[in-house]
């Protein structure tokens, strides 16, 4: 068991370490195919200093070739995505028979929630670091996505009526608060992100994730306004506190949902 777990993790690392690559050539608006190369002075990685984690405590968070720093976000991103993957294997509690190896339909199926919750993890993480780092919202990532969840907890045999009325939630939420202001409080990658949290989580997930989003925003806006780092009329990266709380609620949400009712 041990093992299945320290593979999970590697894996976890692995696409981790996919998806820095990913966002970064997103906003390059480069293809994700070919090698990885420093974004200082375009010198191609090795692949031994192309090891998640390792690599960039053996560097000391520098490349090895200009000297300049590696960005936090690698690592981190790498430790969340394989942290995030245990975390769901945890949840769903899969008993797999490595022996059996006529059971491997039988496995693909028993892990397609495991597999889902991974790959929302993922999208969930990339709409995170890309909304906190350029303050965007791309509809090359929300619209697939809202197809591929959509599709994905259909086939899972979630209720299709509860599914839309998730996303009619979400976006409805955003879409409301999006015509009272006039587009100034918030922006149509919002609506489309609400859409996505629906189609993902269902209801009353849904609730419970525009809740944390919104209480864990207050705090955060607060606290900057406190520390006198942003000034009230700028602007939080909103998709942030929104994928994070897609993520607490996939893990938490039935817990949140009780709590909130008491
Ligand atoms: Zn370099």
């Amino acid at each position: 068991m041990l093992f299945l777990y320290f593979f999970i993790f590697i894996l976890g690392l692995c696409l981790g370490s996919f998806l820095n690559c990913f966002i970064y050539r997103l906003h390059e608006r480069q293809t994700v195919l070919g090698r990885s190369y420093c974004p200082h002075c375009k010198h191609l990685i090795a692949w031994y200093d192309n090891i998640p984690l390792i690599s960039f405590m053996l560097l000391k968070g520098e490349c090895r070739h200009c000297k300049r720093q590696i960005s936090w976000q690698y690592p981190l991103v790498e430790l969340v995505t394989a942290v995030l993957f245990i975390v769901v294997w945890q949840k769903y509690q899969v008993n797999i028979d490595i022996t059996n190896v006529t059971g491997y339909w039988l496995l693909v199926t028993g892990c397609s929630k495991v597999i889902r919750d991974w790959l929302f993890v993922c999208i969930l993480i990339v709409v995170f670091i890309y909304d906190l780092r350029w303050q965007l919202i791309l509809d090359k990532v929300t619209a697939p996505a809202i197809i591929v969840a959509f599709g994905l907890n259909l086939w899972l045999g979630m209720n299709w009526l509860n599914l839309l009325a998730a996303a009619g939630i979400g976006g409805g939420f955003f879409l409301a608060q999006y015509l009272i202001s006039r587009g100034r409080w918030i922006g149509g990658g919002d609506i489309r992100l609400g859409v996505l949290m629906g189609l993902m989580l269902g209801w009353p997930q849904i609730f419970a994730a525009l809740i944390l989003a919104y209480v864990s925003g207050a705090v955060v806006g607060v606290g900057l306004l406190l520390t006198r780092k942003k000034q009230l009329s700028s602007r939080l990266p909103f998709g942030t506190f929104l994928s994070a709380a897609t993520i607490a609620a996939m893990f938490w949400g039935e817990e949140i949902m009780s709590w909130w009712e008491r």
